[in-house]
């Protein structure tokens, strides 16, 4: 078959994090056959693997910007959205607390929440506060309740709407990493090296690539800022400090630190906001110092000896807004860029904009008959009798692989045979959670390498932590488990 024809498609969607999956999504919905190509090994390796995971309310955005309008709509979009993935969504609310001198701003954000159409605000007391949350500080005087945040796991978001795509016929291509694009009679040339994939439209959605592809395409200049935020994640022995994200006020910088719990039961503590030149994640004492100062003013009691993780990631900003435009100097090229806090609450309404404006700009919308796609067991969802009569069909269900998150072989084996293949360590951890619980992996590490390595029918040299990072270097006894 001519490359070009197989290789054809309506739409290239570049870049796999949560923007480009709600894309591809909503497009597929619509009928258009898209192709989304992505540099990582697996969907949502950028900003959306590492983020408060914070659907927030919208009062924060300055009203008549992008960041007001989507932030606003994609909350109201996301619970319907979870619903039909099997993706958990937890409606806590959230509060912005602040001491005596703080009423004003909170008064500012109130303000500009009601501007934005953002739903039953109100500014608390200290005593109204302490009932919601009896951790807070005794210096904390008011707070502003949003009771429209919710909570996600946004990497299991994408996956998840990735996922569905492919069922519905939209095609996946990792390791992609687009370095060259062209355009003849019309029809874009994407490529990767020498592989290459062709269409008439073009979502950039590469999160901190979008500038590059911008070049590559020969649409508008964008200048990019980074800021790292760290990150301090508790056992779940701490998940119930608080029962709700807990924000300072605002600064210029950001939304400041924050603790709240996260959807799996944890404590998260975080983000720092430090201005960096190159994109990198490293963690640092300064990081984790200043969050432990800042966490312990507004919530009392932290334990941080409980602390299992330290991680960062990257907020891509392009001036102070959100750019979400189809190109004035390359037809049919639209592109995402600064797409910052609230980008994860906000993806959604981005993604419906998009496929709107590619609509007006002459993709026709086709009728489809959309296909659910089969969410993996969870066996902590069964009662005990589900669970029983499961293991009874197939024993591996009964067999814990990691203690500390509870999962079994059974359901390790199922996400192994997905639509998407985990093809490192981390790809399994990001489906399923094992590796995340309090011993960070000692116990179930040897065991997945074992089943992946059969899965994949490799040697267990050859599976790896992510990227290149080998986890099997070489046989540490005669007669070790690992021996081939
Ligand atoms: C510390 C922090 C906290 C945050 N907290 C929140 C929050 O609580 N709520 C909220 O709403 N938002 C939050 N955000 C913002 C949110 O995480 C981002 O807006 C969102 O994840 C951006 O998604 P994206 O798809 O645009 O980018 P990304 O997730 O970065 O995805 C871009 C993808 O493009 C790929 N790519 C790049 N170049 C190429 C190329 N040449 N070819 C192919 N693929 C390419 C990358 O590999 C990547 O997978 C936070 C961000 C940070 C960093």
């Amino acid at each position: 078959m001519d490359k070009q024809i197989k290789n054809q498609y309506d739409v290239v969607v570049i870049g796999a994090g949560i923007v480009g999956s709600f894309v591809c999504n909503a497009l597929t919905q619509r009928g258009a056959k898209v192709c989304l190509c992505e540099a990582g090994e697996d969907v949502s390796l950028g900003a959306t693997k590492a983020n408060s995971a914070i659907i927030h309310a919208g009062y924060d955005c300055v009203p008549g910007t992008n960041k007001a309008k989507f932030n606003v709509l994609g909350n109201k979009m996301y619970e319907k959205i979870a619903k039909r993935l099997g993706e958990k969504i937890i409606k806590t609310g959230s509060l912005v607390v602040a001491d005596k001198d703080g009423l004003d701003g909170l008064k500012e954000l109130y303000r500009r929440g009601e501007a934005n159409g953002v739903a039953g605000l109100e500014i608390l007391s200290h005593n109204e506060l302490k009932r919601l949350e009896p951790n807070l500080s005794d210096e904390i005087a008011y707070g502003l309740y949003a009771p429209t945040a919710k909570l996600i796991s946004p990497y299991n978001f994408a996956i998840s709407l990735c996922e569905e795509s492919i069922v519905n016929g939209a095609e996946l291509k990792l390791n992609f990493k687009v370095d060259k694009i062209c355009k003849n009679s019309g029809i874009f040339e994407v490529k990767s090296g020498e592989n290459a994939v062709f269409a008439k439209y073009i979502v950039n959605c590469a999160g901190s690539g979008c500038a590059e592809i911008n070049r590559l395409a020969g649409a508008e200049k964008i200048d990019l800022k980074f800021t790292k935020g760290e990150y301090i994640i508790l056992d779940k022995t701490e998940g119930a400090v608080v029962s709700r994200p807990i924000f300072p006020l605002p600064t210029k910088k950001g939304k400041g630190i924050l603790v709240l719990p996260t959807v799996s039961g944890n404590l998260l503590l975080g983000p720092t906001a430090q201005d960096i030149s190159e994109y990198e994640t490293s963690v640092s004492t300064a990081g984790i110092s200043e969050i432990k100062q800042k966490t312990s003013a507004m919530i009392k009691g932290l334990n941080f000896r409980k602390a299992i993780k330290f991680y960062a990631g990257v907020r891509v900003k392009s001036g102070d807004d959100f750019i979400v435009k189809l190109s004035d100097k390359v037809e049919n090229f639209f592109y995402t860029a600064g797409i910052a806090s609230p980008g994860l609450a906000s993806a959604p309404a981005i993604a419906e904009y998009i496929a709107d404006s590619l609509e007006r700009a002459g993709l026709k919308p086709k009728t489809v008959n959309w296909k659910l796609r089969k969410p993996y067991t969870n066996t902590k969802k069964l009662s005990l009798g589900e669970l029983n009569a499961l293991i009874a069909k197939n024993g591996k269900y009964g067999k814990i692989v990691c203690r500390c998150e509870e999962i079994t072989e059974g359901e390790i084996e199922e996400v192994l045979k997905g639509p998407i293949k985990p093809l490192t360590v981390e790809g399994v951890k990001r489906r399923l959670r094992p590796t995340m619980g309090r011993c960070q992996g000692s116990f179930c590490t040897p065991l997945l390498i074992e089943m992946m390595s059969r899965a994949y029918k490799v040697p267990v040299e050859e599976i790896r932590f992510r990227g290149e990072t080998p986890l099997i270097v070489s046989p540490v006894k005669e007669g070790g488990i690992y021996e081939g």
